[in-house]
């Protein structure tokens, strides 16, 4: 697979971990259902058990044993992303969140402190409050946009410096080479959560990060149908990784693997669409009277606009908007008449929505300056034009209440 490392990102993801002949000429790879995998020998018992970890870079699968680890179906879709990735291993985990669990998991003991981004996607606090305080380890929440200044933070038992970027909700770009470069100095592992930049807008090896996680859920699922998560690491924490993964017993189901493989092939095309259609409809949200500002990372107003250029190549089709204040019954017309964009979690799909986003339980470090609701949107596969106009309808009928209300 080496080879194909000449290609254009596009290329490889239709052809990255396919081996139809393998297979019968199948083009998808089957979906194994497995719990029992027989050897054919003692020998072959033996040499399957021992055989050396997954280096996909070099062509070595993982060993098949048993349902738990993995089958073909699981291996390809691995080996595929390894490649997209440029990645030293990628193990496939049952979520999103399952994936950062797991990451920190990996490389966290008593003991340690771990540096946790203010705007880390929230379940991600809850696992540090709820679960690694129990196991002696601290967390601290730093301001997303640290960048070297997080060297004030460090302490010498400090194990992990978490980022996501841009941030859960509002979007903030974080320096990552300049965040990675004081973590390694101290000797700390860094965490990325890519969900929103994906392998194919961001590169987080080439920033200086040693782990990856993404949502599979989002866009390379893509389709609102599967829940998964993946972990990318360099080669020095694949084995750790992966074996961390293993022990805590995840299972992904093949059908779903079967699903984000397939996602996996359309995926370019997809967020390339999404990711046009929401900076449409954030350039038009600008120019409205009823917004205070739109918090999107590839608007010139943005005030990380210029790291997102340095590190980015796009941009996806998730961003917010903080509305000036309205009373609720306002913000209540917005919402419910909208046509187009359903209210929903989770993003990455072909249908575009809204959620009603409420930050303050969510920040530790930084303080909020807006005081109007904050609409986050995600702009799907729909025609741009449509969805503004679902959009400006809402805003109207919410003037219009406002108006009476006021
Ligand atoms: C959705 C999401 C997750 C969690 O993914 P699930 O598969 O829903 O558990 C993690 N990080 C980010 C940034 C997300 O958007």
């Amino acid at each position: 697979m080496a080879e194909d490392r000449q290609h254009k990102t596009r290329t490889r993801l239709i052809h990255a971990g396919r081996t139809p002949h393998e297979f019968s000429g199948v083009v998808n790879t089957p979906v194994f259902h497995a719990s029992t995998v027989l050897a054919p020998s003692l020998e072959a018992w033996r040499q399957v058990r021992s055989a050396p970890p997954p280096n996909y870079n070099e062509g070595i699968d993982a060993p098949i044993t048993y349902g738990v680890s993995g089958t073909p179906t699981t291996y390809r879709l691995e080996a595929a992303l390894c490649e997209i990735y440029k990645a030293g291993d990628v193990v496939m985990t049952s979520s999103g969140l399952s994936a950062i669990t797991a990451g920190l998991l990996a490389v966290l003991k008593a003991g340690d402190h771990l540096l946790m981004t203010d705007t880390a996607y929230f379940p991600t606090r809850k696992f540090c409050e709820q679960v690694l305080a129990k196991f002696g380890v601290e967390t601290t929440y730093y301001d997303p946009r640290i960048g070297a200044g997080i060297a004030g933070l460090m302490r010498p038992n400090t194990a992990c410096v978490y980022t996501e970027s841009p941030g859960s909700q509002t979007f903030e770009v974080q320096d990552i080479p300049a965040i990675a470069e004081v973590a390694h100095k101290a000797g700390a592992v860094v965490m990325m959560d890519n969900t929103w930049g994906t392998p194919l807008f961001c590169d987080p090896f080439a920033l200086g990060v040693d782990i990856v996680n993404e949502a599979v859920t989002k866009y390379i699922g893509g389709h609102s149908d599967v829940i998964m998560g993946l972990l990318a690491s360099t080669r020095d924490y694949s084995e750790q990784v992966r074996s961390t993964v293993r022990l805590h017993g995840h299972y992904v189901a093949p059908d779903d693997l079967y699903l984000a493989a397939r996602g996996l092939r359309t995926m370019e095309i997809r967020l390339r669409q999404t990711g046009e259609t929401g900076l449409a409809l954030a350039r038009w949200l600008e120019g409205r009277p009823e917004i205070e500002c739109v918090l999107h990372p590839a608007l010139e107003s943005h005030p990380d606009h210029a790291l997102w250029k340095r590190d980015f190549s796009g941009c996806s089709g998730l961003f917010s908007a903080v509305f000036k204040p309205v009373p609720d019954q306002a913000l209540a017309a917005f919402y419910d008449g909208l046509t187009l964009f359903g209210m929903g979690a989770s993003w990455g799909g072909f249908e575009s929505l809204v959620k009603p986003t409420d930050i303050t339980p969510e920040r530790s470090a930084t303080t909020w300056p807006h005081e109007g609701p904050i609409v986050r949107f995600y702009t799907g596969l729909e025609d741009p034009d449509d969805l503004i106009a679902d959009v400006e309808a809402g805003l109207d009928r919410m003037r219009a209440i406002a108006a009476v209300a006021g």
